[in-house]
């Protein structure tokens, strides 16, 4: 049997691609699709009978015969078993209504519904699938089941909850990397805050879904860091940390680059708009290591004042922008360096892009809606 298939897979291997019409193409790409999807049901169905009979070590026979992971063996072990018990199911994937994908998305059902009324609602199962992607199918199977059975649901959301985690880690690059897994009712509060934030801010923003999330999740933390009461290291609050040297500060060519803890080194113009709206300690070290000295360097911006221009300004104060305050920095208009006072008049809510984007000079006062500014800044600065 197998050697007519090869002899049928040798034939359409040896199709010119590149002679052939794109109408022939297409017929010919769909249909090979839809048969290998076919030939997956098949293989499943007949992975489960294996399973079935000789249970003992059938995931790690098929990893290895197929020289795939453990992880990918078991999830294919546990899915033809499932679908043992869904026979029809089973059949729809080996007929070509359903992709092994969307039945598979099913198999949570088996074992958390009645098993005889699971078996009679096999066709509105099937009908549902195939109108739905695997995604969506998994959302529904956990409507049936909260549906059905309660405690289903919450034996569901244990097993969500136990598979939780959260890796990442830098790279040489200083890019972090990381994936996650939460729970549905984890994900829900972190969800919740960071869509809003995620929105696109304004007309002017061309940042994708993608990079508006990641956005938001620095927000996040970044209003964390500067807020919360995080854990104590060596006796005080947790704070970010970078290390500049006096050239960097003075903006003098050819000084090295600012570097953060964890990540590296940093652009100016992030790193500004970070000193914008921060505590400057300058701690003097000696050729040893040793503190020769340690002093505050510039005049923080109080929480009276964080507060009077959080009422005053109510949101990012960049043109079409809506970020609330509680995610702004308070940015000064002259910059500290140029001898801008933190003063009211000099101090506006900025949200972190926009504040970046003003540090890389691509963001100018006639950019911003400041209608109380009545005298007119200087010279420099309006640019
Ligand atoms: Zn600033
Ligand atoms: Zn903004």
């Amino acid at each position: 049997m197998l050697t007519d298939l090869d002899a049928a897979v040798d034939a359409l291997a040896a199709v010119d691609v590149a002679g052939a019409e794109v109408g022939q193409l297409r017929v010919l790409a769909v249909g090979l699709e839809k048969a290998a999807g076919r030939l997956r049901g098949i293989a499943s169905a007949m992975l489960g009978e294996i399973e079935d009979r000789e249970p003992e070590g059938a995931a790690w026979w098929w990893r290895d015969a197929l020289g795939i992971s453990g992880e990918a063996a078991g999830i294919a072990i546990r899915r033809a078993r499932g679908l043992r018990s869904l026979p029809a199911v089973s059949d729809a994937v080996v007929d070509g209504t359903l992709s092994l994908d969307q039945a598979g998305a099913l198999v949570p059902l088996v074992g958390k519904l009645d098993e005889v009324e699971l078996h009679d609602s096999q066709p509105a199962l099937i009908e549902g699938a195939a109108a739905r992607t695997v995604d969506g199918i998994g959302q529904w199977v956990r409507h049936l089941i909260a549906l059905n059975s309660e405690p289903a649901l919450e034996l569901e959301q244990e097993e969500a909850r136990r598979r939780r985690f959260l890796e990442y880690r830098t790279g040489p690059d200083g890019v972090v990397r990381g994936r996650f897994a939460l729970a549905a009712e984890e994900a829900e509060p972190v969800l919740t805050v960071l869509e809003p934030l995620a929105k696109r801010s304004g007309d002017d923003d061309p940042r994708t879904a993608g990079q508006r999330r990641a956005d938001a999740l620095v927000e996040v933390f970044g209003g964390a860091a500067r807020w919360a009461e995080l854990p104590h290291a060596g006796g005080q609050r947790a704070q970010i940390s970078y290390v500049i040297s006096a050239a960097w500060a003075a903006g003098q060519a050819g000084a090295g680059p600012a570097t953060a803890a964890w990540t590296g080194p940093q652009t100016r113009a992030r790193l500004e708009a970070e000193l914008c709206d921060a505590r400057l300690s300058r701690v003097l070290l000696d050729a040893d290591g040793q503190v020769v000295s340690l002093e505050s360097v510039n005049d923080q911006i109080s929480t009276a004042q964080r507060r009077a221009v959080s009422a005053r300004d109510r949101r990012c104060v960049a043109r079409g922008c809506s970020r609330p305050p509680a995610f702004c920095d308070v940015h000064h208009l002259i910059a500290r360096k140029d001898g801008g006072p933190t003063t009211l008049d000099n101090l506006v809510l900025l949200c972190r892009r926009h504040h970046v984007v003003w540090h890389q000079g691509r963001l100018l006062l006639r950019d911003l809606d400041v209608p109380w500014l009545r005298k007119p800044l200087d010279p420099p600065m309006v640019a």
